[in-house]
Parts: C-alpha cells; sequence; structure tokens
C-alpha cells in the first residue's frame, strides 16, 4: 500500500535541483515538496476529493508537473489534455472525463471556459504566464500536506491514448502500475542523482510525463525543462545533459542539423527514443555521427513502458529489445490467441504490475483488449531466440495483398537503406484485383526528387513480390502528431484511390 508520492520519497533530496526552468529559476525538490503540498490544500479548498478527475490542458507549463504531483498527494486522478485538442474534441474529453476541475490555458480561456460550462464542469481554473487564477490559488495555500495513503491498485491518473488507430481511449493508471515502472527504468537504464535529463517532451503524454519525470523523480536526478523541441535550444542544452529522451523526429531532425556534432554529445550517457519507430537507417546515422547507439524501448499509454534494449548489452537497431524486468510478453496468434514460438510473427500481449486497470468507461472495450490475463496490445510483433522484440507494425495497419500479409515496417526498412529515401511510410489501399495494394508513402532526402521507378528497381531484388509498393507517393513532410507518430490512418484514407 503506497502513494506513488510516497514511493518516489523527495525529501530524501531536499536541496538538490529537480528542474533548470526556461526563464532561467531553478526549483530543488524541496520546493517541488512545497508546491506539491500548496496543490493538494487547493485541490481540498476545491472540493476535489480522492478519485475526482482533474483535467488540465495547457501548454508545457511547469506548474503542470506540480499539479500531477499534488493530484497524487491528494488521492485525486490527474487528467492532461492534448493541447492541440479543438473545442469539439475538447468536448468530448470533458464529457467523458466529468471531471471536478478543469485546469485551462489563460490565454484561450473563454471558448474553454464555454466547452467546459456545456459539459456540466463545475469548477474550471487557469494556469497561465502570470500564473493564472489556479496560480493565485494555490500561493495562499500552506506549504505542507500530509499525503493520502492509498491502496496500490488506486487510481492515480486517466491517461488517453493517441488516438492514432481511432478514437482516444482513457487508460486507467493505478499508483501501483507507476511506481513499478518509475523504478523498474531507473534500475534498467542506471538513473542517479546525478543524471540530467533534457525534458523537450511533451507533458500530456505517456513519455514526457511518466517516464521522464518519474524516473527522475525516483533517482533524485534533475531536469532541464524545455517548453517543446526546438533544435537550438536543444543544442544549447546538451552539453548540460547527461541523458535525453525524445521521440524519432526528434533524432533525425538533430541530425539534419549541422551543427549538432559528436563534440556536443560527447560527455552524454544515454540517448533514449521511443513512441514511434525508430528506423534502423537513423539508428545508424545517429551512432556515426556521434558514437552513441540510442536506447529503444516500446510502450504504450495502456502500460508504461515494456520492453527495452539493454543499458549494458547490444541494443539492436530495427528492435525494442527484451522484456523489462517484471514485465513478461507473449507473442499469440491474433486469431486464438494460443501463444507462438519465437521467430514467428504474431499479437504482442502483455502482463505485467506496469498492465493498466482497464479503459475509463469502457468495459466492453476492456474485456475484449483482455485474454486470459494478457493485455492485447495491438502491435504485431516477433521475438527472437535472444529474447529480443521487433515491432512489424500495428494488426490495424497490417496489408493483406493477394492472400499474403505484407508488414509495413518490412517494406519501410527496406525502403529506408535506399539513399534517396529519408523517410517513408507504407500503407495499404483497395486494389480491385489484390484486396488491397501496397502504396508507399515517401520523403525524398532530396527536394525534388519523384522517381518511383528508381526505387522500385532498387528494392526488386529486396522483398518477395507480392511485398512490393505498386505505387510510390512523394510528400514534402510526413504528416504526423505531436509524438512523430505517422497518421496512417489519414494517409489511408487520402490514397484510397490509388488503384482506381
Ligand atoms: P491509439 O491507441 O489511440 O490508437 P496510440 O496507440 O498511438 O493511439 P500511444 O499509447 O501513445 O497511443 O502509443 C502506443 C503505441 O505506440 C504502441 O502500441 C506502438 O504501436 C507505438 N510504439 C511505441 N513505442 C514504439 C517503438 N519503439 N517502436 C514502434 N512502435 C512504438
Ligand atoms: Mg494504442
Amino acid at each position: 500500500m503506497a502513494n506513488l508520492f510516497d514511493t518516489l520519497d523527495l525529501s530524501r533530496h531536499g536541496a538538490r535541483v529537480f528542474a533548470q526552468l526556461p526563464d532561467g529559476a531553478a526549483a530543488t525538490y524541496a520546493d517541488v515538496a512545497a508546491a506539491s503540498a500548496r496543490h493538494a490544500q487547493a485541490l481540498r479548498a476545491c472540493g476535489v476529493g480522492p478519485g475526482d478527475r482533474v483535467a488540465v490542458q495547457c501548454e508545457k507549463r511547469f506548474e503542470m508537473l506540480l499539479l500531477y504531483l499534488g493530484c497524487l498527494r491528494a488521492g485525486a486522478v490527474f487528467l492532461p489534455l492534448n493541447p492541440a485538442y479543438p473545442a469539439g474534441e475538447l468536448d468530448y474529453f470533458l464529457r467523458d472525463a466529468e471531471p471536478a476541475l478543469f485546469v485551462c490555458e489563460a490565454a484561450r480561456a473563454e471558448d474553454s471556459r464555454g466547452v467546459a460550462a456545456a459539459a456540466g464542469v463545475a469548477r474550471v481554473e487557469t494556469l497561465g504566464d502570470d500564473g493564472g487564477s489556479w496560480g493565485a490559488l494555490v500561493a495562499t495555500m500552506a506549504p505542507d500536506f500530509e499525503t493520502l495513503d492509498v491502496p496500490d491498485n488506486a487510481m492515480a491518473a486517466i491517461l488517453y491514448t493517441s488516438g492514432t488507430t481511432g478514437r482516444s481511449k482513457g487508460a486507467m493508471l493505478s499508483h501501483g502500475n507507476l511506481a513499478s515502472n518509475a523504478l523498474t527504468l531507473r534500475e534498467a537504464w542506471a538513473f542517479s542523482a546525478d543524471d540530467v535529463l533534457l525534458h523537450a517532451l511533451p507533458i500530456f503524454h505517456t513519455h514526457g510525463l511518466f517516464v521522464a519525470t518519474n524516473v527522475v523523480l525516483a533517482a533524485g536526478a534533475s531536469m532541464i525543462f524545455q517548453p517543446q523541441f526546438a533544435v537550438n535550444a536543444v543544442l544549447a542544452a546538451l552539453p548540460q545533459a547527461s541523458v535525453m529522451m525524445g521521440v524519432p523526429t526528434y533524432y533525425i531532425r538533430l541530425l539534419d542539423t549541422p551543427a549538432f556534432e559528436r563534440r556536443l554529445v560527447q560527455h552524454m550517457r544515454l540517448f533514449v527514443s521511443g513512441s514511434a519507430p525508430l528506423s534502423a537507417e537513423v539508428h545508424r546515422a545517429f551512432s556515426a555521427r556521434t558514437g552513441h547507439a540510442i536506447l529503444e524501448r516500446y510502450g504504450m499509454t495502456e502500460t508504461g513502458m515494456n520492453t527495452s534494449n539493454p543499458y549494458d548489452g547490444e541494443r539492436i537497431a530495427g528492435t525494442v529489445g527484451p522484456a523489462l524486468p517484471g514485465v513478461s510478453i507473449r507473442i499469440a496468434d491474433p486469431v486464438t490467441g494460443a501463444a507462438l514460438p519465437a521467430g514467428e510473427v504474431g499479437m504482442i500481449e502483455i502482463a505485467g504490475p506496469n498492465v493498466f486497470g482497464g479503459y475509463w468507461r469502457m468495459p466492453e472495450k476492456t474485456a475484449a483488449e483482455f485474454r486470459g490475463g494478457w493485455f492485447v496490445s495491438g502491435d504485431l510483433g516477433m521475438i527472437d531466440a535472444r529474447g529480443y522484440v521487433s515491432i512489424v507494425g500495428r494488426g490495424k495497419d497490417l496489408i493483406i495483398c493477394g492472400g499474403f500479409n505484407v508488414y509495413p515496417a518490412e517494406v519501410e526498412a527496406a525502403l529506408d537503406e535506399l539513399p534517396q529515401v529519408k523517410e517513408s511510410a507504407v500503407i495499404g489501399a483497395p486494389h480491385p484485383d489484390l484486396g488491397e495494394g501496397v502504396v508507399a508513402i515517401i520523403v525524398a532526402a532530396e527536394l525534388g526528387f519523384d522517381d518511383g521507378a528508381a526505387l522500385q528497381a532498387a528494392i526488386a531484388d529486396r522483398l518477395a513480390r507480392f511485398k512490393q509498393p505498386r505505387r510510390f507517393v512523394f510528400l514534402d513532410e510526413m504528416p504526423k502528431n505531436a509524438m512523430g507518430k505517422v497518421q496512417k490512418a489519414g494517409l489511408r484514407a487520402r490514397f484510397a484511390g490509388s488503384f482506381g
């Protein structure tokens, strides 16, 4: 029985710096302990009790992390929302979540208040550059709070999935889920109080919120808190950092920057990538430029992190590494659920203390995604003889061409190796004879290149005929969301007419 806040035990690190902030200020662990107490007091003053949801939709603000910790301490359920959601989507999330309190961005308060009122939210506060109404209330509170004792399975947060394959689902995560993952990752990635994490990720998503923040807190380490990923700010901060976590696009953008040189990162201990597949090509290019092998790991909103390439040991490009300690992974037949042997492709299924309790107010969806105690991830992959997991694509992105399965990741890997290709995304489009035909969306290494026939010829002897794209589309930029996830559903809709 433990509140995650007590597990993290900030009191061990009092005077150490937890975060260096964009305005040059620093917040120590003692500051964070006091501020999170004030937030918890303010929640109580608003009548927010254990189990009540606190929805937050703001720009990336440090106060959001303090509010997150305040929610933990008060037993309330932290529920962050992507600031990119427009009013129509915000309406869905607020009606679904029924928060007792909604904290919105001051600059957008008028619109947000309107949506919240229509959705029946009783209390709305703001966060802004001047602190906002929530900041003003928090400032009047006492800096101490007795953290609530809660059982491991008490809900700590509802995090909505990214909505890549359909409408976002609210994943209910418990104090125990988050604690187990934080402690496991601290060990797996050898975090210590000496570490300085460069934090440029959003904090409405599991990567920047739970992986990055909880691991730093659990280690008594510190972070350089940047409001977003901006190449120049990242280059300027790297000399002070020891670890960086990012999505693959961050690493692609750094490689595109000539000033990103080996000497800037020679002192670094670790680069971590996740949330979307890191191509083996980018992994190789990064290692050639910097001497660092990016550590790729695999996780989901519903589970936190499941696998990781080793900190000590071989980091294999194109794989997400073995299951983390305490996490069980198996590959199952997608239809029957029977376990499959090493080397065979099937559904990735997960069990362990990290796995969420279910989807918020979606009992049927929850029941459908658990099979005999295993959570059905929706990702297809295989496990090799050494236990390393490779992801071959999402179940929903599988292409069936003339009766044969085509795994997009395999075709993308072959395309990414070609010097003319910077990035690729492979999708299926309805085909009159084959059921589906393979379409390759390409961002070329050089602007203006659009020679699909040349690419076709270059992969002709690398991929079986049925896997080869029958159509090439060239785009200037790959459509991705804030987490660098390629929006394949959108691409499928856009290029549905590829074969007539
Ligand atoms: P939704 O579930 O709403 O469709 P989503 O699955 O994109 O959206 P997240 O929980 O943010 O929402 O993302 C988890 C997914 O991201 C995984 O299921 C997997 O498909 C993908 N992913 C995460 N890390 C990796 C990785 N290292 N390599 C490949 N895919 C990854
Ligand atoms: Mg998902």
